[in-house]
């Protein structure tokens, strides 16, 4: 069995397992694709000390820096099931393959996913245009016009927060109004670059062929299309997630997220979980990796008090 059973490799998961081994203790990692979100990203100039770098090279950077140690990397393995140690046993994460993984400790990393729209152009201008983090790309769209599609607080805290630094922003929301708290509402009428529609569907993302010029958008309530010319669109209508495997064994918020204290500890003694799967705000590379590490210690010390 491991000491340590990491699961999920981003990240979080790769900060926990190299904290980890670096205790000399018996670690795994188990992950349906190491290096997570951060495979699908392009540009990164947020990871604070690397001026600018690329997903699929952090990613091959984290990867060889687990492998600096004596970690049991289980690449393209998927966890369906988690069961909870009771009186004296081990902690058992279950594959999808048949097999089943023991440990005294573990750190949950499945991170999350965001919400798609699920319209023609999405899939082929996402980070050509179609973006989902605005603190990650939100720069990138100094001076153009963009739009923010979600009127809950985190479109509109996206929309708020781009029209400090875009030229125009349109918010667009499916219901006939927005869901996002009053303040915030507020805080965003009241800005002279931003142009809010509700009733509204977004159909499609228009592009060039290498960039996204547009998008098209059905106003529900008169059925008609109308075309808005812009440069940026920032997906905003949810972050998922992957916690659905580990339903029932531990607490998750009602969001589904896994409830954590300061020391990433769950509800459970002995497992811990760390970066965008659990109540931790602001999904970020750098915020995920000080999470993961922070589980290890903490699943470290676990176990050094076990007798
Ligand atoms: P993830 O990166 O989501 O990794 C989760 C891991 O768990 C993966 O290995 C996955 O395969 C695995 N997993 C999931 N379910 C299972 C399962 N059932 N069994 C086994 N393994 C499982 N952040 C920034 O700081 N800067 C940026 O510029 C930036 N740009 C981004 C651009 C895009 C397009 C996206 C999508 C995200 C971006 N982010 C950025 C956010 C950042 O990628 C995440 O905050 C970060 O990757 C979270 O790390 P994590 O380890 O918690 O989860």
């Amino acid at each position: 069995p491991f000491d340590v059973l990491v699961v999920g490799g981003g990240p979080a998961g790769a900060a926990a397992a190299i904290y980890a081994a670096r205790k000399g203790i018996r670690t795994g990692v188990v992950a349906e694709r190491f290096g997570g979100q951060v495979l699908d990203t392009m540009g990164i100039e947020n990871f604070i000390s690397v001026q600018h770098t690329e997903g699929p090279k952090l990613a091959a950077q984290l990867e060889s820096h687990v492998k600096e140690y004596e970690v049991d990397v289980m690449n393209l393995q998927k966890a369906t099931a988690l069961i909870p140690a009771s009186e004296g046993s081990l902690h058992e994460v279950q594959l999808e393959n048949g097999a089943s993984l023991k440990a005294k400790t573990l750190i949950l990393s499945t991170g999350a996913r965001w919400r798609q729209m699920g319209v023609p152009g999405e899939d082929e201008y996402r980070n050509k245009g179609v973006a989902y983090c605005p603190h990650c790309d939100g720069p990138l769209f100094k001076g153009k016009r963009t739009a923010v599609i979600g009127g809950g607080n985190s479109g509109v805290e996206a929309a708020i927060d781009l029209a400090g630094i875009v030229a125009h922003v349109t918010l667009i929301e499916f219901d006939s109004q927005l869901r996002a708290d009053a303040v915030l509402q507020a805080k965003l009428r009241s800005l002279p670059n931003v142009t809010i529609v509700t009733s509204a569907l977004t159909t499609e993302v228009l592009g060039d062929g290498a960039k996204v010029t547009g998008l098209v958008y059905k106003d529900r309530t008169s059925e008609e299309l109308h075309t808005v010319e812009l440069e940026g669109i920032f997906v905003q209508i949810g972050l998922v997630p992957n916690t659905e495997w580990i339903k029932g064994a531990i607490d998750l918020s009602a969001r589904g997220e896994i409830e954590v204290d300061a020391r990433g500890a769950t509800s459970v003694p002995g497992i811990f979980a760390a970066g965008d799967a659990t109540t931790v705000p602001y999904k970020q590379i750098i915020i995920a990796m000080g999470e993961g590490s922070k589980a290890a210690l903490s699943a470290f010390d676990y176990m050094i008090r076990q007798g």
